[in-house]
Formats: C-alpha cells, sequence, structure tokens
C-alpha cells in the first residue's frame, strides 16, 4: 500500500461522535435539552446551571505510620431553592472538583422529583477508603467534618452517605459537629446507625426504591416479572439491596458483579448467598463461585430484559451502548450513563429509568430519618418502606406522565419536572 493511500484513508476518516465523560458536561447536555424544551428564562438558567456555593478544603491526617498526609475534601452546594443542601458524601480515588458538581446537582433535581423539601449537594474526599485503616478513616472524616462544620447544618446543608461511606462514617460526622457546636446533633447528617437516630428502612431504601420504580416500569413496558432476568452491576448498597429485592420477588437475577470481578449463572444467583458471602469477604464478591466469571463488558451486553447499573458513573457509553439488549436500564447509580450513550439507547428504543428518579429512594428515607430526628419521634420499618413505596410510585408516574406529554425520554422528562418545581421556587423567592 502506498503511502498516500494511508493517507487519504485518514483524512477521509469520519472523527468519532464525541462521548464526554466528565459528569458536569454530561449534566449540563442534559439539563440543556430540558431547559430549551420548557423555555426556562435566561436568569433561571443561569443560576441553575453552576453550583450555590464549592467548597474545597485540604485535610492534614496522621496515618498509622505517623506521617502526615493531605487529602482533598469537596463540598458542592447547588442549589437552596427548595430548602437546606442534601447530599450524600463520597470516599474514592476518583473524587474531583466536576465530578462532585455534577452530582450535587442531581441531587437538586432528585429532591424535587422524589418531592421532598430539600435543596442538593454533594461531598467527596480524594482517598482511597480500600487502602486505609479503619483509624485512619476516622482521623480523615473528622478532620472533614471539622473543615465543613460552618458548611453543614440541620437545616443549611445536610450529608449522608455515599460510594463507601455509611452509618459508620455518619455517626463519626454527628459524634465530631456535636462536639463542635456543644450539643448533640443527630440532624445533621442521614443514614446513621439506628442507635444512634437512624431510620428504619434507610439501610434499605435506595435499592428498595430502585426496585420499586422497576416494577413499575415492568407493567408500563408488559414485561411479565415472573419471567424476567436481570443482571444488577455493583453489589454495594444499593447493587445487593436491589438484586436482593428482585430475587425475592420472582426475578430471576442471572449476574452480579463487584469492583473484583462479575458472574454468571443462567439459572440464577442466589442473592442471600452472595450478600452472606460478600459480608464475610471483606466486603467484596472476589472468590465468589455460585457462578462464571465474565468481563464487565459481558454482564452489561447480556440478553436480559432489566440492567441495573449499580456502581459508578460512565459505564455505558457511546462504545458499547449499541451492544446492550437489555430493554429496560434502571439506573441505581449515579451517572452511570454518558449522554452519548442516550443517543444510541433512545435510537433502540430502550427504556431508561434515570439516576435521578430510579435511585430517589435513599434521600427520601434520609428525610424520614430529619423529620424524626426533629420530632424525636421514631417510626416503625413498615412505615417507612410503605411512605417510601408510594413516594417512588408517585415519582415514577409524574416523570412518566411528562414523558409521555412531551414525547421525551424519562431522562429529559424528569429534568423538565426537576427544572419546573425548582424554578419556580427560585422565582417565588426573588432575587438581587
Ligand atoms: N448518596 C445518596 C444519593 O445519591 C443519598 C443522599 C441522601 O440521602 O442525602 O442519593
Amino acid at each position: 500500500m502506498l503511502t498516500s493511500d494511508i493517507k487519504l484513508k485518514k483524512s477521509t476518516a469520519k472523527t468519532p461522535a464525541s462521548d464526554p465523560t466528565n459528569p458536569y458536561e454530561i449534566m449540563i447536555r442534559q439539563f440543556d435539552v430540558a431547559a430549551k424544551i420548557i423555555g426556562l428564562d435566561h436568569d433561571a438558567y443561569n443560576v441553575l446551571k453552576t453550583p450555590a456555593r464549592q467548597y474545597l478544603v485540604s485535610l492534614p491526617v496522621k496515618m498509622d505510620n505517623g506521617k502526615f498526609q493531605v487529602f482533598e475534601g469537596y463540598r458542592i452546594i447547588h442549589n437552596t431553592s427548595r430548602g437546606p443542601s442534601k447530599g450524600g458524601i463520597r470516599y474514592s480515588p476518583e473524587v474531583n472538583l466536576d465530578e462532585v458538581k455534577a452530582l450535587a446537582a442531581w441531587m437538586t433535581w432528585k429532591c424535587a422529583i422524589a418531592d421532598i423539601p430539600y435543596g442538593g449537594a454533594k461531598g467527596g474526599i480524594t482517598c482511597d477508603p480500600f487502602k486505609m485503616s479503619e483509624n485512619e478513616l476516622e482521623r480523615l472524616t473528622r478532620a472533614y467534618t471539622a473543615a465543613m462544620s460552618d458548611v453543614f447544618g440541620v437545616d443549611k446543608d445536610i450529608p449522608a452517605p455515599d460510594v463507601s461511606t455509611g452509618p459508620r462514617e455518619m455517626a463519626w460526622i454527628v459524634d465530631e459537629y456535636s462536639k463542635l457546636k456543644g450539643a448533640f446533633t443527630p440532624g445533621v447528617v442521614t443514614g446513621k446507625p439506628l442507635h444512634l437516630g437512624g431510620s428504619e428502612g434507610r439501610l434499605e431504601a435506595t435499592g428498595r426504591g430502585v426496585y420499586t420504580a422497576t416494577v413499575a416500569a415492568i407493567k408500563k413496558l408488559k414485561i411479565n416479572p415472573v419471567k424476567a432476568l436481570a443482571a444488577v452491576q455493583g453489589f454495594g448498597n444499593v447493587g445487593s439491596i436491589t438484586a436482593k429485592h428482585m430475587a425475592s420477588h420472582g426475578i430471576r437475577v442471572v449476574a452480579i458483579s463487584d469492583h473484583t470481578g462479575a458472574w454468571y449463572n443462567p439459572k440464577g444467583i442466589n442473592i442471600e448467598r452472595a450478600i452472606d458471602y460478600r459480608t464475610g469477604n471483606h466486603g467484596v464478591l472476589k472468590g465468589f463461585s455460585d457462578g462464571k466469571l465474565i468481563s464487565q463488558e459481558e454482564l452489561l451486553t447480556l440478553d436480559v430484559d432489566i440492567l441495573a447499573p449499580c456502581a459508578l458513573e460512565n459505564q455505558i457509553r457511546r462504545s458499547n451502548a449499541s451492544e446492550i439488549k437489555a430493554p429496560l436500564i434502571v439506573e441505581g447509580a449515579n451517572g452511570p450513563t454518558t449522554s452519548g450513550a442516550d443517543e444510541i439507547l433512545n435510537e433502540k428504543g430502550i427504556t431508561v429509568i434515570p439516576d435521578i428518579l430510579a435511585n430517589g429512594g435513599g434521600v427520601t428515607v434520609s428525610y424520614f430519618e430529619w423529620t424524626q430526628n426533629r420530632f424525636g419521634y421514631y417510626y416503625p420499618e413498615d412505615e417507612i418502606n410503605s411512605r417510601n413505596d408510594r413516594s417512588m410510585n408517585r415519582a415514577f408516574n409524574n416523570v412518566w406522565k411528562v414523558a409521555q406529554q412531551h414525547k421525551v425520554p424519562l431522562r429529559i422528562a424528569a429534568y423538565i419536572f426537576a427544572l419546573e418545581k425548582v424554578s419556580k421556587a427560585l422565582k417565588s423567592r426573588g432575587g438581587y
């Protein structure tokens, strides 16, 4: 082949369509589509496009070896038009400003869709919790709380768990914050242990809500739940509880995964056994034997009825979206689908229940926890669960209706619903 041929080929090659994986860029793309459809006015557009406040702190922490390590900690308050800001704190080596900015905005939309009186926020620390001891994590959490003690507040900003944080970290935050303020303040965070002002049903709330949204969609799509097959990506709190609820209601979960691997069993994986195995195996599925080891990509493209990405961002991209066979995707994770992938999924007629709708059960029960803390009166689990189910069904129906009305995918419908609600509050409050 002549060199000139190669040159010719290169110059005529089609530039691959862009597929940004920056979560903030993705959030803005989705936001723009919805804002245009509803003709969101310029002022509201500008206010809601950018986070209201951004905090970045350096956290010096004494490690077990006696040396100091400095970690970066973030808290982004996206918007507080509808109430105090709400959103989790994640610990991961990937945490960065744009990720936390996107996650904070998603919380604003999520709270509006769930119809709970909060704005949106998110926090994070760039660290690898799997490589840190419990003592190091405690010192890091306390340092972060101290640095953010004037940001957090029962009526200001209320954190919660997110990726790699849970009741243990929330208990440390309550303790540090209460000491600094000189008053026991359990309502400053949600997702606490039950014995420290936590709520019944909170631990399972997100996965339960993902399952409720799945059932609501299954009915609309006329998928037979008893014959349905599901693949669940991620086996942390959200993925494992989602899989557990699916399996216990007759959906056959044929594949599960975590960051140590993915497992496939066409007969259905025994989820209870997988949870027990993980619990006794340092929190990971590594070595799990009830299924064949497959790749993460294979899990996403299995021939199933329901795909539930419950791990991290950017799992479904332009590069693998066309291979997806599931007619229904339920986003347990925040931001698992890029906007480039969304275009392909929409063309293929795949229904996507977006993160800001599908995983709203967590923050909904966080709201119940917060109200219980304020009243000092606690509800039984069945009461919390049925309120969560009702709220998820109502949110799903609201978004479904908007989708029909505007003839748009559920993600855009969810944004439309949220934007209308948040901009209304913004306008009523007025400004400078
Ligand atoms: N981190 C969870 C989420 O992304 C829960 C937030 C909360 O409960 O405040 O929705």
